[in-house]
Order: structure tokens, then sequence, then C-alpha cells
């Protein structure tokens, strides 16, 4: 029996296309909005993208994607697959760990409740975030769950560094367009 967690063939592919490099905390989030656009143009899954970038060079390790209507995975958040892959690539468990460089993870948009718990336990160092919580929540009526009232602070006692709001306008764009489609809002049931 396995679970398998994927990514796309044409993220696989765009993956491949990434420079060696980028330098500013601007123009990998402006890539990770632009897999988000693309995961709703292919239809293979959520709106939602997330990039692991090495942070001092910005050499990027992976974007992955929201996968959890094609593979049937409710964790399978942008989040949880890229630090998987990450993991897997970078062939360790801690991301943190004794020799590393600083990682850092870059999001169209704040991390749900399962995923901001799932961010210490990975080793990043640094979270670089697009839209807000509430912008998720009222542009598209996806939950983000009880996520601790001291998010930010809970990090940063933790050594994990908080960006947020950058490019928020481009990543609530990709956002507005998924609800507009009317696609599938596959976990507003608390709305209920
Ligand atoms: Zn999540």
């Amino acid at each position: 029996m396995h679970a398998i967690i994927d990514l796309p063939d044409w993220a696989i592919e765009e993956n491949k296309k990434l420079p060696a490099a980028i330098a500013s905390i601007e123009d990998r989030m402006k890539r990770v909005i632009e897999f988000s656009r693309m995961n709703i143009e292919h239809e293979t899954g959520g709106p939602f993208a997330a990039g692991l970038f090495e942070k001092a060079t910005g050499k990027p390790i992976i974007i992955g994607v929201n996968r959890v209507i094609p593979l049937n995975n409710s964790s399978a958040h942008a989040e949880i697959v890229t630090l998987m892959m990450g993991q897997k690539i970078l062939n360790t468990f801690d991301l943190g760990g004794e020799g590393m460089p600083d990682y850092q993870l870059v999001i169209n948009a704040q991390p749900c409740a399962m995923c901001y718990g799932s961010i210490p336990w990975s080793g990043v160092r640094s979270v670089v975030i697009g839209a807000s919580g509430h912008q998720v929540e009222s542009l598209t009526g996806f939950d983000e769950g009880p996520v601790h009232p001291n998010w930010q602070s809970e990090y940063q006692r933790r050594g994990i560094e908080v960006i947020e709001n950058v490019l928020a306008e481009e990543a609530c764009k990709v956002l507005k367009a998924f609800a507009d489609s009317g696609a599938e809002i596959y976990n507003g049931r608390q709305k209920s």
C-alpha cells in the first residue's frame, strides 16, 4: 500500500526551466504565484503553490502545488507537497539540520492550520507569504482552520523569520480567478 504525492507533468517541466538562483524575495514570490495560476489553468489542483529556496542564494530547490483533489489527499496542500519533495531532494528530514544553509518557504497565501503546524517540524528558517489568511477566506471561501492567534510570534520564537504581504495583490488575483471560475471549494464544510 502506498499513498503517492506527485507533481503534474507541467510543474515538473516548469521546475526544470527555473534559473539557478532567484535573487529577490519578490521574484521568488512571482514564480510561486505563477505556479498557483498554472495549477488552476491546468486543473491539477487548488490555487496554491509553495517554493523552497536556499534563503541566501535564492537557489530554487522545488516549487510545488496543491494536489488535494487529483490525488484524493486532504493533506496535499502546496506547503506539504513542497516540503516533502524538498526533503526528498535534499535527502534529509530536517532542513534546519547541522551544516545546512537556511531554507526559505515562499507561499502564495498564508498557511492554514495544518501547514502552519508542519512548518516548524520541517526545519525551514524563513517563511514568505503573499495573500493573508483573511484574504484567502474572503476571496475563496477556503477555511484556514484554527491558526494560532499569535502565529507570527510563535514562529519567531522558534527562529523562523516571517515576511508577510509580498505581492499580495498579485496573489489575490489568482485566488479571485479561481473563485470566479466556480471551481470546487473542497474544505468549505465548516461554513455549512
Ligand atoms: Zn494548508
